[in-house]
């Protein structure tokens, strides 16, 4: 059986409860180097075979799942944050398919959250955004037309960019061609519950600039909208004067 598991966002008492028992239990693990903490590592068995997958191809990994299958080994594949975003697991589980492997999933806190709780925010703020966009530039991995940075700004929505910190000059770019101005709030969260975590608040026309003061080019997420500013309505879920399945209003 594999298990894949959600490590979570990088402070090892972010994954779940059910993902650290399915590591302390497990024969084999093989983590996503670049970005799972070793710390999490930590809770294995002494004598479980540990494969770190930066270093390996889908083809190596796909031969340990298949011979700790063989020996009827439990292994957990560790993928940072939640594995359902930018996870390439889709790949790996058409394959324990072909191969008659069983495997489940267990989700993890994504680092969309983690950098949320970093800045204190909500993403989704009454009159202000009710919609989170997460997305990528493009870069070596394409980004179907349709879902470019510049149209997808176009909405003006809350936004969450993975995996281009990188290339901030092009995200700034990007965003100005949609909704957004050179004043709208955006920060960038580094490393986001990491103890080396950094959090910059700044403007969508300061992005750039940003990154090079603060030394950001990787590990980070790029946040946009409104929501980081002050304005916003208050939510009517705890309005006094609106009912809900769960409560009167007042009057
Ligand atoms: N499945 C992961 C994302 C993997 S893609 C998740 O749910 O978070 C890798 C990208 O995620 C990085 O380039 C970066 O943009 C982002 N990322 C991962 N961990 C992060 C963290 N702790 N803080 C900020 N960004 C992070």
């Amino acid at each position: 059986m594999v298990h894949f598991v959600g490590a979570g966002p990088g402070a090892p008492d972010l994954i779940t409860q059910r993902g650290a028992f399915l590591v302390q239990k497990a024969d084999v693990v093989i983590y996503a180097g670049s970005l799972v903490n070793p710390v999490i590592l930590g809770m294995c068995r002494q004598d479980c075979s540990v494969y770190n997958s930066a270093h390996m191809t889908l083809e190596q990994v796909l031969q340990v799942f298949q011979k700790a299958s063989e020996k009827g080994q439990e292994v957990v594949r560790l993928h940072t944050g939640d594995p359902c975003l930018y996870g390439a697991i889709r790949e790996q589980m058409d394959a324990l398919d072909r191969l008659n492997i069983p495997y489940d999933d267990t989700p993890g806190v994504s680092s969309f959250c983690a950098a949320a709780a970093a800045l204190n925010a909500e993403y989704t703020l009454p009159d202000v955004s009710q919609t989170v966009i997460i997305t990528r530039l493009a870069g070596r991995t394409p980004v179907p037309e349709s879902e470019n940075l510049s149209t997808l700004a176009l909405h003006g929505a809350t936004m969450v960019i993975f995996l281009s910190s990188g290339m901030l000059d092009g995200v700034q770019k990007a965003l100005l061609k949609g909704a957004y101005t050179e004043n709208t709030p955006a920060a960038l969260v580094y490393k986001a519950s990491w103890p080396e975590e950094k959090v910059v608040r700044c403007t969508v026309g300061e992005l750039a600039a940003m990154g090079k003061k603060h030394d950001i080019s990787k590990t980070a997420l790029v946040l946009v909208g409104d929501f980081l500013s002050k304005e916003y309505q208050r939510s009517r879920l705890y309005d006094p004067t609106f009912s809900t399945g769960f409560r009167e209003a007042e009057r």
